[in-house]
């Protein structure tokens, strides 16, 4: 049986609109390919800046105890 034949929103080319195609009904499986991607990609990125301001932070916080044990000796 075959396929609907669905013309994607995005680059307009025809495919076939399986029932287990992820993404978006309207999209071909290569723009919905490149559309999920994305918000893993975004994700890894922001959890990459997070670590990196938690390891300023933690060097601002050991720099200012360093700064108060001085203060105190
Ligand atoms: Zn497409």
């Amino acid at each position: 049986m075959p396929f609907p034949l669905k013309v994607c929103a995005i680059c307009s080319e025809e495919f076939e609109l399986k029932p287990d195609k992820p993404g978006f009904a309207n999209r071909c499986p290569e723009c919905s390919a490149g559309e999920a991607s994305d918000p893993v990609t975004r994700r890894r990125m922001d959890a990459d800046e997070r670590k990196n301001e938690s390891e300023a932070n933690q060097a601002r916080r050991q720099a200012v105890r360093d700064l108060l044990y001085r203060k105190d000796s």
